[in-house]
């Protein structure tokens, strides 16, 4: 089921909308009828389905899996084997998801025609928004994206993050010139694999074409924060540049210099001083209005992680809207944000019915305590998976949380996403969702995203240096720290002596190698937003003095933990409880080295 919208269009885009949401069960059940009827002789489901190709069987015989369950075809297709094995669809490419499994990237199959499903996808978006907001028709976008490195299979297949996937695709590069995405961004910037030359080059375009910018906006939250970091290193480049009309030399790829000379073209001295006066002002409160003053929002998702930019957000934006259009992952894109304007903390998305069929499982929280605990563990998970049965999309109630459970037209069967999510509504007759959190995940500041596990087998590896010191650790938990760019993570650590010393006077160059074993320790994505992207600063371990963890026990047990039930939130959001533990800090001590990374291989 393979539906096309053009994205000028705006009453017929909005009549897609209404049928896709009225019909939305129905829809959902041709989907399952078409995967099942075309997939039902590959390998995978023919283990389950036995030559049955109906869909009550499907949902009776194949099971719900995680990605330990499906990797193993995964690989058998990364090393050569048909496509057959899961999908009656050749896979194109493998997807790198930033979830890991074993410290390495997941990898999701796709097919050709799923780029056309996401085309769908991002078409839609163009008359949600034009409903909302005028004359979008009048400008441009500026929008930083990136790709990200790829590599090669045994098979010769691509692995590739999905945005990667897409900008590299036709159907980015050859998208109509229509009015609603002309971008101030040349593609040649976009494609550029080194990430400094690329976020120059699209900021210098950005700059000049400052008159004509309608909206700004990255993929993520802390992507555009990052954006506007580097600005506030490379301002007076930038102006520089403009004011000379060259482009500087360490801009060495060749077609991004060509697409920005084409831009840049003359000397600009008026507008670089424009510029330059907004830039050299010591506040840079409202910056974005600033330098594009016809900005009208700013496109980035603030929902789910990115949830924390909020307020630094608003600093730079100057009360701009903050637009969290649609809800996608490397498995399957998901669905829009109906209402563009909502509040952050209001938005809701609505899955499409002719992206994926859709499963829920109903999650619980546990015992009542939610509401203190989620306050006191950030987004620890505080959800048990009941034993109930799955239900559609169309069955789904009002209020309750459930699981994300795919099954796409690309070869994933009744997969579990990870991603909790609660109803908040029916647009016609198709559930509205808030994202709650990442199943596990307690950590997260760009595309990272660490999950308990993955911290306390860090810590685990870091804390035998503590040995030296003559100390063990007898506590921990963490916090992300957003306040500046790039966040970074922050560890605290109650510490106790073995025999006589002093935990406000420790070795400072053990403590940062325990900074540093972390860091080799944690997966592959963070290392390698750390490392390459630089997107996330040095991990920071603070010390806090004995009894502080019984303080936060104390705490929390005041607010409503039962003490019988209480255990240490390894993740800590909320900012009564991170006043607890900064009260007592005794010593901080910074990671002084980026850790190890290089590009994923197949046999690394
Ligand atoms: P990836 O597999 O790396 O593409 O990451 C996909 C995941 O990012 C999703 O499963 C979500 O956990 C998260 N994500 C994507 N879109 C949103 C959104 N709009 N709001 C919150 N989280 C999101």
């Amino acid at each position: 089921m393979l539906l096309t919208c053009d994205p000028h269009d705006k009453e017929g885009g909005m009549k897609l909308i209404e049928d896709l949401t009225t019909n939305a069960d129905q829809f959902q059940q041709q989907i399952l009828n078409e995967i099942v009827t075309q997939n039902a002789d590959t390998e995978y489901l023919a283990g389950f389905l036995d030559g049955h190709s109906d869909k009550e069987m499907f949902k009776k015989k194949v099971p719900i899996v995680n990605y330990d369950d499906i990797k193993p075809y995964i690989e058998r297709i990364a090393n050569g084997d048909p496509s057959s094995i899961i999908s009656n669809q050749p896979i194109s490419e493998l997807l790198t998801s930033s979830g890991t499994s074993g410290g390495q990237p997941k990898m999701m199959p796709t097919t050709a025609e799923d780029l056309d499903r996401k085309t769908f996808l991002y078409n839609l978006l163009v008359p949600v928004m034009n409903k909302y907001v005028d004359g979008l028709d009048q400008g441009k976008g500026m929008y930083l994206l990136f790709i990200k490195p790829e590599i090669n299979t045994p098979s010769g297949l691509t692995a590739r993050p999905v945005l990667t996937s897409y900008y590299k695709s036709s159907n980015f590069r050859k998208r109509p010139f229509n009015k609603f995405n002309i971008y101030t961004s040349p593609d040649d910037t976009i494609l550029c694999s080194d990430g400094k030359q690329s976020m120059y080059c699209q900021l210098l375009c950005g700059l000049i074409q400052r008159d004509e910018v309608l909206r700004v906006g990255a993929v993520f939250a802390s992507a555009f924060l990052r954006a506007i970091k580097f600005l506030e290193d490379h301002w007076k480049e930038l102006c520089s540049n403009i004011r000379l009309g060259i482009v500087s030399d360490w801009i060495t790829d060749s077609n991004c210099r060509r697409a920005v000379m084409d831009i840049l073209r003359h000397p600009n001295s008026q507008l670089a001083n424009l510029i330059e006066s907004e830039c050299i002002e010591n506040s840079w409160e409202g910056i974005i209005k600033r330098l594009w003053p016809r900005t009208k929002y700013v496109e980035v998702i603030v929902t789910g992680s990115m949830a924390q930019y909020i307020p630094m957000l608003e600093f730079y934006s100057g009360g701009l809207p903050l637009v969290s259009t649609m809800y996608a992952s490397s498995e399957c894109y998901f669905g829009i944000n109906l209402k563009p304007l909502s509040k952050p903390s209001d938005v809701s998305y609505t899955l499409l019915p002719n992206m994926a069929y859709f499963e829920f499982l109903p999650v619980e929280k546990n015992h009542g305590e939610v509401n203190q605990s989620v306050q006191c563990n950030g987004n620890s998970d505080n959800f048990s998976k009941d034993e109930e049965e799955p239900v559609d999309l169309a069955n789904v109630k009002v209020g309750q949380y459930y699981e994300l459970v795919v099954t796409t037209l690309t070869g994933l069967y009744r997969y579990r996403v990870g991603d909790i999510l609660m109803v908040t509504g029916f647009y016609n007759n198709a559930p509205q969702f808030r994202f709650i959190h990442r199943r596990n995940v307690v950590l997260s500041i760009d595309t990272d995203k660490t999950n308990e596990d993955d911290l306390l087998n860090a810590i685990t590896q870091a804390k035998s240096h503590l040995e030296s010191l003559g100390c063990i650790l007898t506590e921990y938990t963490s916090s992300p720290d957003t306040s500046s760019i790039p966040g970074h993570y922050v560890l605290f650590w109650e510490l106790k002596m073995i025999g006589s010393g002093d935990i406000s006077d420790l070795n400072t160059a053990v403590m940062e190698e325990c900074c540093k074993t972390v860091e080799e320790s944690l997966d592959y994505v963070y290392r390698r937003c750390r490392s390459k992207d630089k997107s996330i600063g040095p991990l920071e371990i603070r010390v806090v003095k004995h009894g502080t963890f019984d303080a936060l026990m104390d705490f929390c047990v005041s607010q409503g933990s039962s003490v019988n039930q209480y255990k240490t939130p390894r993740c800590i959001k909320c900012d009564e409880t991170m006043n607890i533990l900064d009260e007592r800090v005794v010593g901080r001590y910074f990671s002084r080295k980026d850790p190890f990374w290089k590009p994923y291989t197949m046999e690394t």
